[in-house]
C-alpha cells in the first residue's frame, strides 16, 4: 500500500498500555502549528495476570470506545510496555509482570478487528515522541534524550526528529548499561551490575532498606515514602536520594557522550523525589559530561500522561504520511 495523503483535521485513536492501566484518548491534529487536542480520554485496568489474550482483548475494547465516540477517526496508534517489533508492531518481549504478552499481535489483532490503519511502538519511545513533537523540548530541536524514572529506568532517543527504535525495537534501554556504582548487583533483567539497579525508584526503596532491587521489599517503604521523609529532614532518606539522583546524573552524563543531545528530558514518578534527588543529578552529570558538551539542559517533561498518547498518535501520522508500508 502506498502513504495516502493525509487530510486534516484527523482524529486518531491513541493506547497506551502499561502494566497498571490501558489510557485512551482521542487526538486530533489540525495540521497547523497548534497542539493536538486530547478529549475522549478512557481508562481501564490492565490487569496484566489476566494474561496477555485478555489484556489485548481489553485493548481492542477501548479502541472501539474511541472510534464509536469518533467515527471520524482515521487510525490507531498504541504505545505498549515491552519491546514492540517495529517490523510489525507484535510485543517481541514482555517481562515477568505482564504474563502472555510476548508475541501478541498487537498492531495487526487492532487493523483486523477495527478495519483502520494501526501503529505500534514502545511506551518510553512514544513518551519522548509526544514531548518532542509537542512538550518540553521544543520546535527548535531535533533531538533529545528522555528517561523515566519509576518502577524502573526506561529511556528513548529521538535523533533528527524520530524515534531510533532499534532493529529488536528495544533501542533506549538505558537501565540496562553498567553502571560502577552498581557492580555486582544482580538487576531484574538477569544480569548484574545495570544502572537501573541505582537509580530506579525501586532502587530508592531497595537502598534505603539495605537491600537490593531483586530482594523482597517492604511495600510501606517505597520511593514516596522515602521521599517524604526526606521532605521532613531524615537524614538517611535524603542520603539515599543524593546518592541514587547522583548515580542517575553520572549515567546521564556518560549516555550524553555517546548520543551528544540538544537536551535530556526526566519523566516518571520519581521527578516528584525532590530538590535532594534532583540537585544531584546535576552534580553527577557535571562530574561525567564532557566539557564541551556541559551545556546540555535537563529538561522536565510537561506533558505527563498525554505525552504517550500524543507520541502514538504522532507515530500513525509518521507511518501514513512517510513510510510506504502496509500499515
Ligand atoms: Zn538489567
Amino acid at each position: 500500500m502506498q502513504a495516502s495523503a493525509f487530510t486534516y483535521p484527523a482524529t486518531i485513536a491513541a493506547i497506551d498500555i502499561g502494566g497498571t492501566k490501558i489510557a485512551g484518548a482521542t487526538v486530533t491534529f489540525d495540521g497547523s502549528d497548534a497542539a493536538p487536542v486530547v478529549d475522549n480520554y478512557v481508562t481501564v485496568p490492565t490487569l496484566p495476570q489476566r494474561g496477555g489474550d485478555a489484556v489485548l482483548a481489553s485493548v481492542v475494547e477501548v479502541a472501539r470506545t474511541l472510534v464509536e465516540t469518533r467515527p471520524d477517526c482515521v487510525g490507531i496508534g498504541v504505545d505498549a510496555a515491552g519491546i514492540v517489533n517495529p517490523k510489525d508492531g507484535s510485543i517481541t518481549y514482555g517481562n515477568g509482570l505482564m504474563p502472555g504478552w510476548t508475541g501478541q499481535p498487537l498492531r495487526q489483532r487492532l487493523k483486523d478487528e477495527l478495519g483502520l490503519p494501526a501503529a505500534a511502538m514502545g511506551d518510553v519511545q512514544a513518551h519522548a515522541l509526544g514531548e518532542m513533537r509537542w512538550g518540553v523540548v521544543g520546535k527548535e530541536r531535533q533531538s533529545c534524550l528522555l528517561i523515566a524514572v519509576g518502577t524502573g529506568l526506561g529511556g528513548a532517543f529521538i535523533v533528527d526528529g524520530h524515534v531510533v527504535r532499534g532493529r529488536h525495537g528495544a533501542a533506549g534501554h538505558f537501565g540496562h548499561s553498567l553502571h560502577a556504582a552498581a557492580a555486582g548487583i544482580m538487576c531484574q533483567c538477569g544480569s548484574q551490575g545495570h544502572a537501573e539497579c541505582v537509580t530506579s525508584g525501586t532502587a530508592i526503596s531497595a537502598i534505603y532498606q539495605g537491600l537490593t532491587v531483586t530482594d523482597r521489599l517492604d511495600p510501606a517503604l517505597m520511593g514516596d515514602t522515602v521521599s517524604a521523609r526526606a521532605a521532613k529532614g531524615e537524614k538517611h532518606a535524603i542520603e539515599v536520594l543524593h546518592f541514587c539522583g547522583r548515580a542517575l546524573g553520572e549515567a546521564i552524563g556518560s549516555w550524553c557522550n555517546i548520543i551528544d543531545p540538544e537536551c535530556v528530558v526526566l519523566s516518571g514518578t520519581v521527578t516528584k523525589a525532590g530538590p535532594a534527588w534532583r540537585d544531584a543529578i546535576d552534580e553527577g552529570f557535571a562530574a561525567q559530561i564532557l566539557q564541551p558538551l556541559s551545556d546540555i539542559p535537563i529538561l522536565q517533561g510537561a506533558l505527563g500522561g498525554d505525552a504517550p498518547l500524543i507520541g502514538a498518535a504522532e507515530n500513525l501520522r509518521d507511518v501514513m504520511q512517510t513510510w510506504a508500508l502496509d500499515y
